[in-house]
């Protein structure tokens, strides 16, 4: 390991302990190819002889050079690495904008049914009626809790849902003569995903300053509207953790200017089934079903970002959508007029729709407003508690579902935000968002959703007072070489970004390709 001056380690993931008894322990896990080689195999299969080349000439005439593995080794390697990571199952994770809530087992179960798990999309629409049923039940649910005329399901993350959304504004715009519109209005504590869509659209982005208290401004929004604003893209509750208090005007404004308002739902863990966002003046908002509606996200599983769409918008909703007939549920997948086509292959995760929809019918729809409040509850704890050594930008008003700090409180400390959030880790607990939103110096955002208990929220609050106060009283070192207990030190991340290595090749081919 080597040590830049002020004692840091750098380096890609330097090994901190390498236990020589077993290899089970091994921290450096090897990749299955060093662990199996290729002359092997795991298994006893009998010698195929093959007569008849039936691929056209196309057969492999190279060796396929994988690694021959039993099912044990292949199992525990895979066993082994899942052991290096932190999970929302193996701890509290209150990486805020991101709602890592508990994933209910019961949830698990239902995506297991063999009628959901076991079902192929090219299946004769007469044999997956429950499926359907799922899936206009789920469509239902969303469409009811934001008061909204459509929504596509298939999108499969919150940032291909924002794609989806703000393609139908301009399929939308160009329908009716209007293609000329070309920017994009973004306030400025956006998350990153909001200007980058707009860019990738060929939208130019114009951005609106945050108010002294982390909120958007109808005056800045009306000074920035124009006859050539696309759309507003506005998230609320903002990722500053506040509720906008001018959302309406903003949308009234927004409209009387011939624009679109689309709404950045990422966070309605905060305000499911105690506001809907339709009621607000939204036009189109993807929400995460991976988020707030408890399937598993992060390495945990795939993401779906559906899009709820109001009356405007409706005519330009993507395929395939499922639709009620006499002789049952039918999957529509032609669109017709300007309707967009569609932005997946098949239907989208439907292994999420069962879990997003499970979650719904066992809270019911006071039970979604209960945790809503619960998770607004719980943040607002670890703010009271925290903000007596914590600082606390935005602090006259209670927040929403995540607590923001900046790091006033670190100056002259010598320890930096990232510093910190890296002795987080040497305490048990993920860290949570740093130095986002980028409207607050060395931010930290924390949410720690409603699925945390009293108990834990304080042992989280008593490590996050522990550690400020070793920092304020200059216990510096900790920090700086913070973590210590992971199987991973600190990442040269620089590096990692500018010359990634993505493709792993055989020691003999890396030392002939170096003579
Ligand atoms: C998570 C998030 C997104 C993007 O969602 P993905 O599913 O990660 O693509 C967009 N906006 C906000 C505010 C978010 O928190």
């Amino acid at each position: 390991m080597s040590m830049n001056t002020q004692g840091r380690p750098t380096g890609t993931g330097n090994v901190t302990s390498s236990p020589a008894n077993g290899a089970a322990l091994l921290p450096n896990e090897p990749l299955l190819f060093e662990i199996g080689d290729t002359e092997h195999s795991g298994v006893d299969l009998p010698d195929v002889s093959i007569k008849r080349d039936r691929l056209g000439g196309f057969s492999r005439t190279l060796p396929l050079d994988l690694a021959g593995l039993t099912e044990p080794e292949a199992m525990r390697h895979y066993v082994r690495l899942s052991r290096l990571n932190y999970s929302i199952d193996s701890g509290m994770y209150p990486l805020g904008s991101c709602t890592m809530k508990h994933n209910p087992r019961l949830n698990e179960k239902m995506a297991r049914l063999p009628g959901f798990a076991d079902i192929h999309p090219l299946q004769p629409v007469s044999t997956v009626q429950g499926a359907l049923a799922l899936m206009d039940q789920l469509a239902h649910w969303l469409m009811t809790l934001t008061n909204t005329a459509a929504v596509a399901l298939s999108p499969k993350a919150g940032a291909h849902g924002e794609l989806l959304g703000m393609m139908a504004i301009k399929a939308a715009q160009t329908a009716r003569g209007e293609g000329h519109r070309k920017v994009v209005l973004v306030p400025e504590s956006a998350h990153g995903t909001n200007p980058a869509t707009a860019a990738f659209l060929g939208y130019s982005v114009k951005a609106i300053p945050a108010r002294a208290d982390g909120t958007v401004d109808v005056t800045a929004v009306r000074e920035a509207l124009s006859p050539d604003v696309a759309a507003i893209m506005l998230t609320n509750p903002n990722t500053c953790g506040l509720f906008e208090p001018q959302v309406i005007e903003i949308a009234e404004a927004v409209h009387d200017a011939g624009a679109f308002f689309y709404c950045d739902g990422a966070n309605f863990n905060a305000i499911m089934g105690v506001v809907r966002p339709g009621d607000l003046g939204i036009d189109a908002m993807h929400i995460n079903l991976h988020k707030t509606f408890s399937t598993p996200h992060g390495g945990g599983g795939p993401g779906a970002g559906p899009v709820v769409l109001s009356a405007a918008l409706a005519p330009f909703a993507p395929v395939p959508f499922v639709q009620r007939t006499e002789s049952g549920l039918e999957l529509v997948e032609h669109s017709e007029g300007e309707a967009l086509g569609r932005i997946t292959a098949f239907q989208g995760q439907m292994g999420m729709y069962v879990r997003a929809l499970t979650y719904m019918l066992s809270h019911g729809s006071d039970g979604l407003a209960q945790a809503a409040k619960d998770a607004v509850l719980n943040a607002n704890y670890v703010k009271a508690r925290l903000q007596t050594v914590f600082s606390v930008p935005f602090p006259d008003q209670p927040c929403m579902h995540e607590a923001l700090f900046d790091d006033s409180f670190l100056n002259q400390t010598g320890v930096s935000t990232l510093d910190f959030a890296k002795a987080l880790i040497d305490k048990g607990f993920h860290p949570m968002t740093m130095y986002f939103p980028l409207v607050v110096h060395g931010a930290m955002l924390v949410e720690p959703t409603e699925s945390e208990s009293k108990q834990t929220l304080d042992q989280f609050c008593d490590v996050m007072l522990e550690l400020a106060s070793d920092a304020i009283a200059g216990n510096m070192q900790n920090f700086l070489s913070a973590p210590v207990n992971a199987p991973r030190r600190r990442m040269d991340e620089t590096r990692a970004a500018r010359s990634p290595i993505l493709k792993w090749e055989r020691e003999e081919v890396v030392s002939e390709a170096a003579q």
